[in-house]
């Protein structure tokens, strides 16, 4: 089945969608992708995000915590166990809350660009 209206890679991906068809689930656990889309059979064999988003939400999560720690503790200079009791849930939170939606979109984004391993053309070597 050809679709010619796909859905856009960003929304797909965050919504954790097939990016061919945006109906079909693209995982199956938390970050384990299904084989295949239910919906219009899409392969996702060609799915491969690798460490991106890890890295991603990494940056992210180590901005927001490390740039509040800071700002708490020179204001106020609390006791440490305000610290692990303030910055644990909130790396837990801005770890696992956006690795999902990060590797929807990245997944997406290689499925729209068709992005994938260098491969030598040899059929156009003269
Ligand atoms: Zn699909």
């Amino acid at each position: 089945m050809a679709y010619t209206q796909r859905p856009l890679p960003i929304a797909a991906g965050l919504a954790g969608r097939c990016p061919q068809c945006g109906k079909g689930r693209l995982f199956q656990g938390f970050l384990t992708l299904r084989p295949k889309c239910d919906v219009c059979g899409l392969d996702f064999s060609f799915a491969d995000a690798g460490d991106g988003p890890a890295v991603f939400v990494i940056l992210f999560a180590g901005f927001v915590v490390v740039g509040l720690a800071l700002v708490v503790e020179f204001t106020w200079q609390p006791p440490y166990w305000v610290h692990a009791l303030l910055w644990g849930p909130l790396i837990l939170l801005t770890t696992l809350g956006p690795l999902r939606p990060f590797k929807g979109v990245l997944i997406a984004l290689q499925f729209h660009h068709a992005a994938a391993e260098g491969r030598l053309d040899l059929d156009n070597r003269r």
